[in-house]
């Protein structure tokens, strides 16, 4: 994909999801990018988030991301040249429907388009294990979205 903009690639629903659910991306995380739904555990909002960095939807990074830590949008700052393209969750705990916290460690490959010196192409494994919380709710009789907290290099 050469060239890069700020705005998020066109992703048909019907193509693979980049999360590797082997879903559809309308019936898997294209659902919650839209708003029309949730995520109903820390692991569906976690994968849900890659596939935002991958189709660089920064208005949902935000949106999933606790107060407490998150960015402005100004520094939300993706690599143009980078490419994600798989995404391994290796361990979750908690975050499920009945839980208020969850972790996910995942390993997210991605390669860059830029190349090294050498000539050869930059690719690497990012691993992590992110930490999430439901939010209280923000309405009376809203239900709680699981958010991403924070993570750190695992
Ligand atoms: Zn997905």
């Amino acid at each position: 994909m050469p060239g890069t903009t700020g705005t998020p690639p066109a992703s048909p629903d019907a193509e693979r999801c980049p999360c590797g659910t082997g879903d559809a991306y309308g019936a898997c995380c294209g659902r919650y990018h839209r708003g029309e739904a949730d995520a109903p555990t820390a692991e569906a909002l976690m994968r849900s988030r890659y596939t935002a960095f991958a189709l660089r939807d920064v208005p949902y990074l935000l949106r999933t991301w606790h107060p407490d830590d998150r960015p402005d949008e100004a520094e939300v700052d993706l690599d143009p040249d980078q490419r994600w393209v798989r995404l391994d969750v290796v361990e979750t705990t908690a975050g499920g429907p009945f839980d208020d916290r969850g972790t996910v460690t995942f390993e997210a490959r991605w390669r860059s388009t830029a190349a090294h010196a050498d000539g050869a192409p930059a690719r690497g494994v990012l691993r992590e294990r992110s930490r999430f919380v439901r939010a209280a709710p923000e309405a009376p009789g809203a239900p709680r979205r699981w958010l991403y907290l924070d993570g750190e290099l695992a």
